[in-house]
């Protein structure tokens, strides 16, 4: 018999997991021929999501949990879950059932088939317009930077093999951002529509700003293309330079009398100060990332397991 291991990353979810457990373990105990476990990783939560928890786990040992000692991010709790869950299909989704736990029994049907990753692909995204303009926005970029092709409208909720996720194990990198990640490891792959809920209950704990601090690490972590633009755009500056000096030349030289005065000299300082803080920037985040990379720290810091 297979077994497979739900991957639950939660952070103050109390209000959702109740429910994600009434709804999703009947599903799991219909599925022909398959043992299941769920491993939460409770990101730090604050509030009763651990005791709450820990009190179906203690009836329930197919229900699992590792305790994070502190916020570490999401990102680092699909790392940790994927570390500790031990099915032959691990399947990852969040609790908050957006993705709702009927469409489970379509991925295991599908992995069966012989694939090493299913992607879900939202039907239709339930979000607010704003929203969706920024996503077509980051994930366009993403795609445009790292050459990742990364499918549109992509759902929580992916199965992937043992031999796939022991892949993903071997990706050491402290940055890490998971989709690129997924793709990246390039195996048999394929992709299934699911349908979409709202959040049954809570907040979403990604604001814009974080949104957008994930977009932007994900360029940083899987694309050289900012340097290079770098190089590209201060070759093409320096080129430029040296043009409209030989053109001043040229002009006061055979042409007429003139003086431009300190206006120009200005915003031409202005802005070339400008652009090379600018890319000295770009310059320090790859350093800082690879500051952080050459640390080696562990990717998480659990505290307690429960049923592991
Ligand atoms: N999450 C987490 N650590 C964090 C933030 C979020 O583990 O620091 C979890 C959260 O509990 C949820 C999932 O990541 O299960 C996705 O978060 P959320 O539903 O708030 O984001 P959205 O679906 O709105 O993008
Ligand atoms: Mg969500």
């Amino acid at each position: 018999m297979k077994k497979l291991s739900l991957v639950v990353p939660v952070y103050f979810e109390e209000d959702c997991i109740g429910q994600y457990l009434k709804e999703t373990i009947p599903v799991l105990e219909n599925i022909p021929n398959i043992d299941w476990e769920i491993v939460f990783i409770d990101d730090g939560s604050k509030d009763r999501t651990q005791e709450i928890i820990k009190e179906k786990a203690a009836s329930e040992s197919r229900i699992k949990l590792l305790e994070f000692s502190y916020n570490q991010g999401k990102q680092a709790a699909v790392s940790a879950g994927i570390r500790y869950a031990s099915g032959d299909y691990l399947l990852y989704m969040d609790p908050d059932l957006q993705d709702p736990p009927d469409e489970i029994p379509k991925f295991v049907e599908k992995i069966q088939e012989g694939y090493d990753l299913v992607f879900g692909i939202r039907k239709e995204k339930i979000d607010s317009l704003l929203n969706k303009f920024f996503s077509a926005i980051f994930w366009g970029t993403l795609n445009k930077f790292t050459g990742l092709e990364i499918p549109k409208g992509l759902a929580v909720m992916r199965i992937f093999s043992r031999r796939f996720a022991d892949q993903f194990l071997l990706y050491s990198e402290q940055n890490r951002f998971i989709e690129g990640i997924f793709i990246h490891i390039g195996m048999n792959r394929t992709e299934i529509e699911v349908s979409q809920r709202k959040r049954f209950a809570g907040k979403s704990k990604f604001n814009f700003r974080r949104k957008m601090r994930l977009a932007f690490d994900a360029i940083f972590d899987f694309s050289e293309l900012p340097l290079k633009l770098a190089v590209n755009l201060g070759v093409s500056l320096s080129l430029l330079g040296v043009l409209s000096f030989l053109g001043i030349a040229f002009a006061k030289l055979f042409l007429f009398n003139f003086s431009a005065g300190w206006p120009s000299l200005f915003s031409a300082i202005v802005l070339s100060l400008g652009l090379q803080l600018f890319f000295l920037g770009i310059a320090a985040i790859y350093i800082g990332k690879i500051y952080k990379e050459s640390k080696g720290r562990p990717l998480y810091s659990i505290k307690s397991f429960t049923n592991l």
